[in-house]
């Protein structure tokens, strides 16, 4: 279960085939497999060895496959960044996470000159490109080609053991600082693998990769599943509809893997058409809630199915899937894929009737090895042998999960539960709403009330058009209480709308 070994395999399999595309040149499995091994080799000259970690903070680009699978080959554990984290964030993650190595983008320069002090177990930093900015700079700096040079393209394997770690994964989780969910060879391979059979992810795929890749659900779903299976990549650096459309197009590909604001942004596009997704044979959808809404809009305007999953970065990420040849249900995360269980509880861990709405529970091989360094936090999240999700869900008689909402962000009014995402369910089917989000914000009397934040295409919509709306849909508890008006949402990297940042800004006014 090594997934750059398993990467060799196919390039031995299929050599010509071509494993991603960026910028329209395809490279094959052949070539990608060699600079795989030179680039591993080359960190080994370097010092770098197995149970190192390393630091990968790069876009979507070769540079961050071939830093990943050169990393795996040595058997060190990555630790992919958000490039366009502050120096504040990033030296948090590399302190914490004890990096002995950094791959990153040139634009970091600055900030890692200024960081690598503080950094005890820092040694060597790899910038992608060679550009101007490496001359003058100290020893301890090297450039991607010149450690890919370094190396022979052929590889010594070594053994490595499926509880070894491969990936940490910093992620929010539900409190303070980001904790590093530490993802071993076997989590990320069985997971990589159970969702490519799963969803029939295959050698005539080509995978459109234009989520964030040092996300998980990128990794595992749009890389790591296509290459187990000799899949194309389809490198997309930088998401916009237009650029979506094209490259569908000139690339025929068969698979699109997006958040829902993509699938948003990509139904709101004015030239969007059918033709567009002619060649796809699936959509997939997951990292949030799928409004079902823009899911029926979407599948009408495009002509292909979506299919909803979910996950997190604890799982690897998958844990359920909407099936591709079984009935595929609007407003469900699926059922469960293969080898892992998926459990609804209540406060006490006991199973809860069908239907009944309780805590969602994951056990598999998917499931991570703990929190780096944090043992409490750890106990916290897997207890007896199941991952505790955060998430509130029911499940229905066939099997098929629903996610209700995060635990943390239910609405009590005046003791009653209020899921935001019911509530945004409504305002999505408005057909002048582009995007809502929907938080608790203190009130004297009930403890909380609804407030609804709107993006609108229609200047016409006021605030009490929005509530007349929503008191036809929506018992009178659940209404909105207050309407505002955004030309955006907040949003992270991934694209997911940020109600946490809602609420801030809602606790600082008040
Ligand atoms: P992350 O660890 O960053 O991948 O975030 C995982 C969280 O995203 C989960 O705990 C859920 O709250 C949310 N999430 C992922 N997929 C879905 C989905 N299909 N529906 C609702 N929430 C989702």
């Amino acid at each position: 279960m090594n997934l750059s070994a398993q990467l060799h395999k196919t390039a031995e399999q299929f050599p010509q085939k071509s494993a991603y595309v960026f910028m329209d040149q395809e490279t094959s499995y052949a070539n990608l497999d060699a600079s795989v091994s030179k680039f591993a080799n080359g960190l080994k000259q370097l010092g770098v060895k197995k149970g190192d970690h390393i630091a990968l903070i790069v876009g979507n680009s070769p540079h961050f496959v071939i830093g990943l699978y050169g990393a795996l080959r040595v058997g060190a554990t990555v630790i992919p960044i958000n490039p366009i984290y502050t120096a504040d964030e990033i030296n948090y993650m590399l302190q914490d996470g004890d990096v002995k190595a950094v791959i990153a983008v040139d634009l970091l320069l600055p900030i890692l000159k200024k960081i690598i002090g503080n950094t005890p177990f820092l040694e060597h930093v790899i910038l992608c490109e060679t550009t101007d900015t490496v001359e003058n700079i100290p020893s301890y700096f090297h450039t991607f080609s010149q450690v890919v040079n370094r190396g022979e393209a052929t590889y010594d394997f070594l053994e490595l053991k499926e509880e070894d770690v491969a990936i940490i994964l910093y992620t929010s989780g539900t409190t303070g600082k980001p904790k590093g969910a530490m993802l071993t060879h076997k989590n990320i391979y069985s997971n990589a693998q159970d969702v490519a059979d799963y969803l029939s992810i295959n050698g005539n795929d080509r995978v459109v990769a234009a989520l964030p890749m040092f996300h998980v659900f990128c990794l595992t779903v749009s890389l790591n599943a296509p290459l187990m299976n000799g899949g194309t990549i389809l490198i997309e650096p930088k998401f916009s509809p237009s650029s979506i459309f094209k490259l569908i197009q000139n690339r025929q590909a068969t698979i699109f893997a997006g958040v829902p604001t993509m699938y948003n942004f990509l139904l709101q596009h004015d030239k969007g058409k059918k033709e567009h997704f002619h060649t796809v044979r699936l959509c997939i959808s997951g990292g949030a809630s799928m409004p079902v809404a823009l899911l029926t809009n979407f599948e009408r305007k495009f002509g292909v199915m979506v299919a909803e999953g979910y996950g997190l970065s604890e799982a690897s990420p998958v844990t359920c899937f909407n099936p591709i040849d079984r009935e595929r249900k609007a407003g469900s995360i699926g059922t469960s894929i293969m080898n892992v269980e998926n459990k609804v509880v209540n406060e006490l861990g006991e199973e809860v009737e069908v239907g009944q709405v309780g805590e969602l529970i994951v056990k598999g091989p998917n499931v991570m090895k703990g929190y780096y360094k944090l043992s409490e936090d750890t106990e916290y999240a897997l207890r007896d042998g199941w991952l505790y999700t955060g998430d509130l869900a029911r499940m229905d008689k066939e099997g098929y999960f629903y996610i209700v909402d995060r635990k943390k962000d239910l609405i009590i009014v005046g003791g009653y539960n209020v899921y935001p995402r019911e509530v945004e369910e409504v305002l999505y089917a408005h057909p002048d709403i582009v995007e809502v989000a929907v938080i608790g914000v203190p009130d004297p009397s009930l403890g909380e009330c609804v407030k609804c934040y709107v993006v609108c295409n229609n200047q016409e919509i006021t605030e009490e058009k929005l509530i007349a709306y929503c008191k036809e849909h929506l018992a009178k508890y659940k209404v909105p209480s207050e309407i505002e008006f955004l030309k955006e949402l907040p949003k992270n990297t991934t694209g997911k709308i940020l109600r946490r940042a809602l609420k801030q800004q809602v606790s600082q006014e008040r």
